[in-house]
């Protein structure tokens, strides 16, 4: 039965008091105003600081408030519940209906929070006359609830932070090979759906791995770093650049309409990856070779195009380098071979199947035998006699090239000391140096202890190296070259031309002869441009007091020009293919009388 509010009081019995002055619960009445018509004893102590029960009786929360603030004047943060309840009763009365709150506000200087349950106070005749009240402090819950709300947020952040480690590559926080795959196989998804095509473009850094060996990790990381920046200003946000690992980058180019399309846009990465890298007072220039292949054309699936573009990659390598290829079957079977030459050659190694071959080197203007060049020949069993264009690139690539130019250097220097023991003047023999065999640590006590046990003087010896291998890393081998060349061992540049010396290098190497590559004879006199080509280096010989020798001289046209500028000693077929060690003798025997140094 609903009582009268002003009938409250009488019913404001013992019982009533019994009933809640114990509770921890704060219960109360309010009229209209917001005025106490009854107060618990929780609600006195805990909320509104009261006397007791009685206090509240009559006065508002406002009250309570002022006085409140009035103690806490100084605290420019402090807020009271008693502004904020007041509001809340004002919804429960217009709203005519039981609410929820949660409310807080300072008390005995701590933030505290209520669950506070408000419903509207009715009389007899069902008129809203006052609220009623029940509060219980939640503020243990809560801080439990915060709690559990951060430790959630770190969580999450760990977890988003392990997943991005998990995808992303460490060092250039480009996608990783799991999510690029990943990615792949969601372009292929959308491709086949809209019938459209995509590229996959396999790219890997140019000697990246001698300039890791040579400067250091370091150094390596930082040009990695480097060139992923520039690279990816280019990378639409649509398209993905990743690195898979090392010096290997994939780029997934989603609809694509044409191949020029696809050409353009290496080029154009080629063309910015190409600028000088300036790192750690080195300056570095990094080229790039591209292996692509196409969705659907070369592969439906993200194995096949990664597989065939990767194929594309190494023929563009092949090719020269600084180059990009574009899938085709034929690779396939390359990328085949390549598997089965590399295995064979391993076993050529134990069964003897390299042999040393000798190309004369002539002084043209007499005719007469200076010197030889040993060159590699493999004598397999099934593919016959193999010659070094298709093994010498995957020797060096995968670094048998150093335990291979041992083999050839023991037999071409037994076979040296043989033609001596024989009364014979093979005059000087020349042999090619790769340049990680020079780089080798056990390459200077490796060859004079060979010199030492085939009784050959140094002077009788002489190593060339390609230009393009020395300028490399010109400052690496001017150390232990000096150490070679004060042993009387002369060096020769090999290729002369063909990659990019710095005159000041040349000034610097302790060499003593040049060998104008084969590809400048090749067109000698008729192409301009060759002409100038070889007379330059002949000039340049002249003015560094070095010696020249032309190779791949075929022709008496060739020889001709060559001499009449001033280039004396000729190697190639217009005097002699390379020719195995018998042979040799012949040719020796032949001019025997002839030599000379
Ligand atoms: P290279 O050092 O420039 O050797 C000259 C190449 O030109 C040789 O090819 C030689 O046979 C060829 N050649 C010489 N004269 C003529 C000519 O008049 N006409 C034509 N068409 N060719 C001529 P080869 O023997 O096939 O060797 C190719 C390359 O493989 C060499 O080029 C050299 O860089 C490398 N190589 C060969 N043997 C060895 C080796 O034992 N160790 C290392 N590191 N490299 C080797
Ligand atoms: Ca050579
Ligand atoms: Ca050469």
């Amino acid at each position: 039965m609903p009582f009268e509010l002003k009938d409250l009081k009488e019913h404001n019995s013992e019982l009533l008091n019994l009933l809640t002055r114990h509770l921890p619960d704060m219960l109360w009445v309010k009229d209209l105003d917001g005025v106490y018509v009854y107060a618990n004893q929780a609600i006195c102590d805990g909320l509104l600081m009261a006397k007791d029960v009685s206090e509240p009786i009559g006065k508002g929360d406002v009250f309570f408030a002022l006085r409140e603030r009035e103690l806490h004047r100084d605290e420019p943060s402090w807020h009271t519940f008693g502004e904020l309840c007041f509001n809340s009763d004002i919804d429960v009365i217009k709203n005519n209906k039981a609410m929820k709150f949660e409310e807080y506000g300072n008390v005995k200087g701590k933030l505290t929070y209520l669950e506070v349950y408000k419903a509207p106070f009715y009389d007899k005749d069902g008129n809203v006359v006052g609220t009623v009240g029940a509060g219980r402090d939640i503020t243990e819950l809560k801080n439990i609830q915060s709690d559990l709300e951060r430790s959630l947020k770190t969580l999450d952040e760990q977890r988003e932070t392990l997943e991005y480690q998990a995808n992303h590559d460490s060092l250039t926080n480009l996608p990783n090979r799991a999510l690029f795959m990943d990615r792949l196989n969601q372009s292929i998804n959308i491709a086949r759906r809209d019938n459209k095509k995509l590229a996959l473009l396999f790219i890997d850094l140019d000697h990246f791995k001698e300039i890791n060996d040579s400067l250091g990790h370091e150094i390596g990381d930082k040009i990695l770093v480097e060139f992923t920046r520039v690279i990816s200003t280019r990378i639409r946000s649509a398209d993905t650049l990743s690195r898979l690992g090392g010096d290997e980058f994939c780029v997934i180019l989603n609809d694509v309409r044409d191949v020029d399309s696809i050409t353009d846009f290496i080029l154009e990465l080629m063309e910015m990856s190409k600028n000088a890298y300036l790192i750690d007072n080195h300056t570095l220039y990094m080229s790039m070779s591209v292996g692509v292949s196409i969705y659907p054309n070369d592969g439906v699936s993200a194995g096949a195009l990664l597989k065939n573009a990767d194929a594309a990659m190494y023929k563009a390598k092949d090719s020269g380098r600084s180059a990009y290829s574009f899938y085709d079957e034929k690779m396939t079977a390359t990328a085949v071979e390549r598997v089965y030459l590399e295995m064979e050659l391993r076993k050529a190694f134990v069964r003897d199947e390299l042999v040393a071959y000798f190309q004369p080197q002539m002084n043209g203007k007499t005719g007469a035998l200076v010197g030889m060049e040993a060159l590699a020949r493999w004598n397999h069993s099934t593919m016959g006699l193999v010659f070094p264009d298709r093994f010498i690139p995957l020797a060096e690539s995968n670094g048998m090239i150093i335990e291979l130019d041992r083999i050839i250097m023991t037999q071409a220097l037994g076979q040296f000391k043989q033609w001596k023991l024989d009364g014979l003047n093979p005059g000087k023999l020349s042999m090619n140096l790769a340049i990680k065999q020079l780089e080798s640590e056990d390459f200077y006590d490796f060859i004079i202890n060979l010199l030492d046990l085939k009784s050959c003087s140094y002077e009788n010896i002489e190593f060339e190296i390609t230009e393009s291998q020395i300028m490399k890393n010109p400052e690496k081998s001017i150390e232990i070259l000096n150490k070679i060349s004060d042993l009387g061992i002369s060096i020769a540049i090999d290729d002369f031309g063909t990659g990019y010396s710095s005159l000041a290098y040349l000034k610097r190497l302790p060499i003593k002869k040049l060998k104008i590559d084969k590809s400048f004879v090749d067109n000698l006199p008729t192409d301009a441009e060759d002409v100038a080509i070889s007379k330059t280096i002949i000039s340049l010989c002249e003015n560094l007091n070095l010696k020249v020798i032309a190779e791949g001289v075929e022709t008496v046209e060739q020889k001709d020009f060559l001499l009449k500028n001033g280039c004396e000693f000729i190697q190639g077929y217009f005097y002699s293919k390379p020719l195995k060690a018998e042979d040799m003798t012949n040719f020796i025997i032949k001019y025997a009388s002839k030599v000379a140094l």
